[in-house]
């Protein structure tokens, strides 16, 4: 099984430095898969209300036999629970579902700006952290502006910013200003849903260089960047490989060619977090 190493938050608790994405796995599907990731060693797991899943990945941990606490699972609050009274009943919701008693990294999944009201959900999950039903507050698609909101008004920094990160959208900026603010970066559609640049000069050469697969390449590169990836793979053979990225460094100037297959529209679809409104 594949070792995978640890990044430190700025609660003091701890994430696998690569996770396993279960977007848009549902059903048996989404139950086998997961029950598949945790058998290969993955042990951060992120799901969100608005995947419809979450049953089934509580149905897979508990499928997976793996003690509860070496596991981190994720999930996100949907822009329809944007409201501290909202929040609070979603988190719970979450957790039956689950079937847990504890969810280790809740996220809000959008801003919503125009809509206003993401730092009332950001008071309910500082508060359910208090209250133990969360571990780790964090929050996905935040600007520095949003971050700005919610750190100036509980000051409480979130441990994570989830948002979206591949090699045609590195996202240099967000990276920037998490780093000044202790806040971790984890990549959403690393692979870029399948379209990131694997046959591309800089990744093709060196996956040749490495022996490794490009998708290997690409999670690496990641990894190198200080984020924390979730590839979602239905098939084992691939949740495998996607996790054996931890036994080859890429040079510098592999890094900065990877990094230059970055285009001003490099976004997967209109996700800009300003204008994107999630329900
Ligand atoms: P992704 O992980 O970038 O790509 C998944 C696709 O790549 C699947 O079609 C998968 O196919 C394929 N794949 C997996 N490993 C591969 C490999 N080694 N080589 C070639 N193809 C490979 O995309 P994603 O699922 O959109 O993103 C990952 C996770 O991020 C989601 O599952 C979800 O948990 C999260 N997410 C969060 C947000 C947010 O707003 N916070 C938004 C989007 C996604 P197979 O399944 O057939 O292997």
């Amino acid at each position: 099984m594949a070792l995978v190493p640890c990044v430190t938050l700025n609660d003091g608790t701890s994430l696998p430095a690569i996770g396993f994405g279960t977007y848009p796995l549902t059903g048996d599907d989404a139950v086998a898969a997961v029950e598949s990731a945790i058998g290969c060693g993955y042990r951060l797991l992120d799901t969100a209300v608005n995947y419809g899943n979450e049953v089934e990945v509580g149905e897979g941990i508990r499928r997976s036999g793996i003690a509860r606490e070496e596991l981190v699972v994720t999930s996100k609050l949907p822009g329809r629970a944007h409201g501290y009274d909202e929040a609070v009943a979603s988190v719970r919701d979450s957790l039956a579902r689950l079937g847990l008693d504890r969810i280790d990294l809740h996220l809000i999944h959008w801003p919503n700006p125009r809509v206003g009201r993401y730092l009332d959900a950001w008071r309910a999950l500082v508060d359910l952290q208090k209250d133990g039903l969360i571990r780790t507050v964090g929050v996905s698609n935040f600007t520095s502006e949003h971050l700005r909101v919610v750190i100036d008004d509980t000051g409480v920094v979130p441990a994570v910013n989830q948002i979206e990160l591949h090699p045609h959208f590195p996202q240099p900026e967000m990276r920037t200003e998490h780093e000044r603010l202790g806040i971790q970066t984890e990549s959403w559609s690393p692979l870029g849903k399948r379209q990131a640049p694997f046959g591309a000069p800089p990744v093709a050469a060196a996956a040749e260089h490495h022996g490794v697969t490009p998708g290997q390449v690409i999670l690496r590169w990641q990894v190198q960047l200080g984020s924390v990836p979730i590839p979602k793979s239905a098939t084992p053979s691939r949740q495998q490989e996607n996790l054996d990225v931890f036994g080859f460094t890429l040079s510098v100037d592999e890094m900065t060619a990877i990094s230059a297959l970055a285009r001003p529209d490099g976004r997967l679809f209109g996700g800009d977090p300003d204008t994107h409104e999630e329900q």
